[in-house]
């Protein structure tokens, strides 16, 4: 919805700055057809801007269940926060590819994007054996 509003110049700048990869599950773009988001992390519709500072790469899995927290009272503050915090800090893959939470953000995070969905998870399986993932 909002990602359209987003410059080509600006989109470009963010996928060069993830690497092409979904900021919140790691995924890559490349092994995947579904053009990845330009997210809001801070949405727009709550005030958040359009500017490098507020936007990351997200798969469509991750945009789609990061906009629509399950309790309209969960405060969005609690997610992972790609521009603010590293990743290794929050998370880990373990050797079963499943990405484990080690901070309750982490936790919270896993917990609302449902990273370790089966299919996720063979398709990371896929991705490791390319060496995509982690
Ligand atoms: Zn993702």
């Amino acid at each position: 919805m909002s990602r359209d509003s987003v410059p080509a110049a600006l989109q470009r700048r963010v996928r060069e700055r993830a690497a092409d990869r979904c900021e919140y599950c790691w995924l890559s773009q490349a092994g995947q057809e579904a053009t990845f988001h330009v997210d809001h992390i801070h949405p727009r519709q709550e005030g958040g801007l359009t500017t490098l500072e507020n936007l990351a790469l997200a798969c469509v899995s991750c945009s789609r269940r990061k906009g629509a927290p399950p309790h309209a009272e969960d405060p969005p503050a609690s997610l992972f926060h790609p521009r603010w915090a590293r990743w290794e800090d929050h998370f880990d893959v373990t050797s079963e590819l499943l990405i484990a939470g080690k901070t309750p953000t982490g936790r919270a995070t896993v917990e609302l994007l449902r990273m370790n969905r089966p299919l996720v998870i063979a398709i990371r399986r896929e991705e490791a054996l390319r060496g995509r993932f982690p």
